[in-house]
């Protein structure tokens, strides 16, 4: 059962709207379609893995995808968390292409694509590392915790997984696996634990705590980039010619074509919280969409039913990002 979907990352949104908004022709257009292209083929392999663990069937696997967790001062991020009764399953995706060779006597990972031969950072202390953050946020949290596991899975099927000459694959390079191998892997785990250690009260608290607890992550993607707001054109702009739309009558109103829409207003908004900053007051939104009117400021932002904080001139309408 997924109990927390995988949505598109924060970041490939706030990249995208990075692309709808940077005035045309930019220098940093380039860059920021790679950064683009990377993070796709990563959310990619993360969604093959989604594809893979929906062959678990039964009440007892509660899945939660693309969890980031607060352990003050810091956050810790995990790409896949399967809760059973008997056991927490870490899964740290890695997208990665062509031959990845594996020398146990140097904990070392080599990573060979394109002709090009680079080293890789050591998944297996990645995934260790998050097994301890785990461990450390149900203990802070006061949860029952059912032993924790991990495995650190391959996305693309066409990667080639070698031991380095003459060695013999050992733990904890066992722990590295491909995909089409999660489901038989967690069968082997279903044997190993068979005993209960959390009982239906604890999977419902660890359930809602899980829950509550994860935050995105926002990051401010103009500092990012070393962009300035002038970078960008920000404004109503017309979904059939990408002419200036214009308030008009209760309507958005595109000279070029004289298209109108009610609903133009709405990217523009959700692109200021992706790039700007996850929050607007009227006035700010008057000098976006380019209109005089607090009246009507004020109705469009209540139709769009954010939380609010403060009250009348000084009220700040507040982006809730999951
Ligand atoms: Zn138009």
């Amino acid at each position: 059962m997924i109990v927390k979907e995988r949505e598109i990352p924060l970041k490939i949104e706030q990249i995208d709207a990075l692309l709808r908004n940077l005035v045309p022709n930019h220098f940093k257009v380039s860059v920021v379609q790679h950064d683009l292209k990377k993070r796709s083929a990563g959310y990619n392999g993360e969604k093959a893995i989604d594809y893979h663990l929906s062959f678990l069937s039964g009440k007892k696997y509660m899945i939660f995808n693309d969890l980031r967790l607060p352990l003050p001062p810091y956050h810790f991020q995990i790409d896949s968390l399967l809760v059973t009764p008997y056991y927490c399953l870490i899964l740290e995706i890695k997208n990665i292409s062509g031959t990845l060779t594996i020398d146990p006597e140097f904990n070392q990972l080599t990573k060979y694509y394109d002709g090009v031969e680079t080293g890789f950072s050591d998944p297996i202390s990645q995934a260790q590392r998050q097994s301890l953050l785990l461990q450390r946020f149900f203990y802070e949290n006061k949860l029952v915790m059912p032993p924790i596991v991990y495995l650190v899975v391959i996305s693309n099927p066409k990667t080639i997984l070698k031991i380095a000459n003459g060695q013999k694959l050992t733990p904890p390079y066992t722990k590295i696996i491909h995909a089409q191998n999660l489901i038989d892997e967690i069968s082997k785990l279903n044997s190993k634990f068979t005993k209960e250690t959390a009982s239906k009260k604890d999977i419902s608290k660890i359930k809602r705590v899980l829950l509550n607890s994860h935050t995105p992550l926002y990051t401010n993607i103009l500092t990012n980039y070393g962009l300035e707001k002038s970078d960008l054109i920000l404004g109503v702009r017309c979904e059939i010619c990408s002419g200036k739309m214009e308030r008009q009558h209760r309507t958005w109103y595109c000279h070029s074509c004289k298209f109108t829409s009610n609903t133009a207003h709405e990217r523009i908004i959700e692109d200021y919280f992706l790039l700007i900053k996850p929050s607007i007051t009227n006035k700010e939104l008057r000098t976006l969409l380019g209109i005089q009117s607090p009246k009507t400021a004020r109705l469009l932002l209540n139709a769009l039913n954010l939380k609010t904080t403060g009250s009348t001139k000084g009220t700040i309408y507040h982006k809730e990002f999951h």
